[in-house]
Formats: structure tokens, sequence, C-alpha cells
């Protein structure tokens, strides 16, 4: 460690496997991580943003993250955008709004594990609720997507001849004198009424949205329990509207691992919500590196690159795995060599065939720790039906 600079050793603490890297590291490989930390917050009255987008982490081409709180009452200003927008509560409570292009309205109050996704340009709001507003992960489908560049209602009505605002409502021009002549973005309000009463007096005769634009991710049953953690997956076959942005939450216990896989179809975002673990990324080519990750970092790592996530701390690991599909796919190391032939797997790996025949034959995503019985943790480690086929 640099022993001259203690600000210098303490970082280098915060990543030891990039300071002394494991011996089977090699090569140049495009860094995988930010930390939310590093972003520039842009601070309201009411609350703030931050984000971390491809201009932060230039391999992040499919998905931008924005880290917001809400102080209680605080408003995110109605706004909308060309992104698909999905989020993930984080702490507190909030009301998301919403009207889709039937005209059919959308209300909720969303808590700690909750999601919510809106589809491209469907305008929408957040307000933080009591008892302390909320702070929240949001996820759009496009990497260089910019929070602080949206559509908002004001900045369009100031940029708007006040004429033609007149005309468009059948009402006075001196009607718009008040509107805000600058972008609200954030605001301090007041903690809105009953949900039931808003939702009244929001809805019009086409009703609310068939299919709700928010969803209890933490509340789900998850896919996969075993001694090394759980997971829990949701994407278009479970939260119809989430058409392009899948997630699956896991929680490793300590010592468990995400196990060694890839994902055919889509990169991967990653936000590290509790915990410290570490991942190691092989590009192929003979490359591969290890970074360490912590609560508030983002990794990433593009379609069909294999990896692993080991739990390095005390406590829990919990993360978000997100991808740009309706589709959460994985394809498992294990899962594949226990689908061949013994003997030609051996050829290749030179691995004794009773361990060959030990590895199970289904999807366990989070290794069981080896302290356990194994004959309980595959019953309880399959991935349920309806996330385990291909979409
Ligand atoms: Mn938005
Ligand atoms: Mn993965």
């Amino acid at each position: 460690m640099n022993n001259e600079d203690p600000a210098a050793a303490r970082r280098s603490a915060k990543n030891p496997d990039s300071w002394i890297p494991p011996r089977s590291d090699a090569g140049d490989v495009d860094s995988f991580k930010y930390s939310f930390t590093q972003a520039h917050n842009r601070i309201s009255e009411g609350g703030w943003a931050r984000q971390v987008t491809v201009r932060d982490l230039p391999i992040s081409k499919t998905i931008a993250g924005v880290n917001m709180r809400l102080d209680k009452g605080a408003i995110r200003e109605l706004h909308w955008h060309a992104a698909a927008e999905w989020a993930y509560m984080l702490t507190g409570n909030a009301r998301i709004t919403a009207v889709d292009s039937q005209g059919r309205s959308f209300m909720n109050d969303v808590g700690m594990g909750d999601i919510w996704y809106f589809p491209s340009g469907i305008p929408h709001s957040i307000q933080g609720l009591e008892p302390d507003g909320c702070e929240f992960l949001l996820a759009f489908d496009d990497g260089a997507f910019s929070e602080f560049d949206t559509f908002l209602i004001s900045d369009w009505m100031s940029h708007t001849p006040r004429e033609v605002l007149a005309k468009n409502f059948g009402v006075p021009e001196s009607t718009f004198d008040a509107v805000p002549k600058h972008e609200l973005f954030i605001f301090a309000a007041q903690v809105p009424g009953a949900l039931e009463e808003d939702r009244e007096a929001a809805i019009g005769p086409q009703g609310m949205v068939p299919d709700s634009f928010s969803y209890r991710l933490l509340a789900q049953k998850p896919d996969v329990r075993n001694t090394g953690g759980e997971v829990r997956i949701a994407d278009s076959r479970r939260f119809n509207v989430s058409a392009t942005m899948a997630v699956a939450h896991v929680a490793l216990r300590a010592g468990g691992l995400r196990e060694l896989h890839w994902h055919p179809n889509a990169d991967e975002w990653q936000y590290y919500v509790r915990g410290k673990g570490r991942m190691t990324v092989f590009t192929g080519g003979g490359k591969a590196r290890t970074m360490d990750f912590q609560a508030g970092d983002v990794g990433y790592i593009p379609q069909s690159l294999p990896h692993y996530v080991e739990n390095t701390g005390g406590g829990d690991l919990e993360f978000l795995e997100l991808f740009k599909s309706g589709c959460y796919q994985d394809i498992s190391l294990a899962l594949w060599m226990s689908h061949l032939p013994p003997g030609l797997v051996q050829k290749h790996l030179h691995l004794p065939p009773e361990m060959l025949k030990g590895i199970p034959k289904e999807k366990v995503v989070t290794r069981p720790l080896w302290s356990a019985s194994r004959d309980t943790d595959r019953g309880q480690g399959r991935l349920a039906q309806g996330a385990a086929h291909a979409c």
C-alpha cells in the first residue's frame, strides 16, 4: 500500500483486487465500475439527483442510472423522455403518477423493494411521502440518457408563445402569467392527500391503465433460495409492462457466490445496494480483470462475457442486475457442463469423472455454501417455473 498518503492507501484498501489482483487476472480490460459517490450531485430544495451514464462509464452503452432523493412532499416535476424508465425503491415511500396514450391514468404509492416501469414517452411524476420522503434508483434503457435533459411541463410551457397557450386551452393569455420561467425539476411541496382521493380526481371515462406500472419485487417469492442467498427475477413475464427491462435482485449471504455464468441476450448493468463483493469479468483472448464493489457502485458486463459475483464482506451483499430486455436469460458454467457427456468435458479439463457427474442439472444461480447439505440446497435452488423457460 502507499504508506505516504493515507487517503490513497484507504482507496487502495477498498479495491484490494486491483491493488493485488488474483493471479488469474491478465491483460488490458476496460473498466466496468463507476461509483455514484463520484457523480456530480444536482441539489435542489426538496431533494437531489446524480447520474452514472456512458459519459462516466464508457462501456455502459445500453443502460444509464440515476440515484434520487425526494424529501417528504417534494416532487420530481411532471415530465417524460424518450427512454423507458425503470425504478427500484431503496428507502421510504413515494406516490407515482402517469397517463397513457389512451388517457388511462395510473397512480400508486410505492415503498422499499417496489419497482416501477414507465414506457418510452409516458408522462409521469414522483412525490416523496410520509414519514421521511424516499430514495430510489432509476435506470433507463439508453446509456446516453440524461435526467437533466427531460421534457418538463414547466420548461415546455415557458418555451411556448403565450398566445398559442391561450388558443390551446381557450383562455386569456394572462392566465399564464404565473407559469414559472425556469424548470422546477425537483421542488418542495406539501404531502398529498389520500391515494384514493387523488385517483378519483384524476380518473376519466377511460379508466385506469390495464397493467400496473408498479410491481412489488421484494414481496415476490424468491426464484432461488438456498444457503448461498436468494434471487428474485422480474421481467415482462411477471411484470407485464416491463417490455424493455428485466431485473434479478440478488441477496448473497456472507461467503455466498453468484455462480459463474453469462447472459446470452443483453448487457448487464449492476447497482450495489449494500455489502461488499468482487467480480471477475473474462473477455476472451486470455484477458480477465477483477474489481471490487460496495454500496453505491455501478457495474457493467457486456453481453455474453462470463462473470461471477462473490460476497467478500461480513454480512449480506445485495445488488441488482438489470438488462435492456423484456426477458431475463442466463447460462451458467455448471449448467453447460452438466448437460454434456462427461467424457467430452473430461477430455478438455482433466477433471475427476465423479466431480463432473456430481454437478446438478438444475439451475442454481447462487451456489449453495459448501458447509450445508447439498441435497437440501439442490431442491430449494431450482429456478421456479415461469422464470426458468426462455422467452
Ligand atoms: Mn422520468
Ligand atoms: Mn450476471
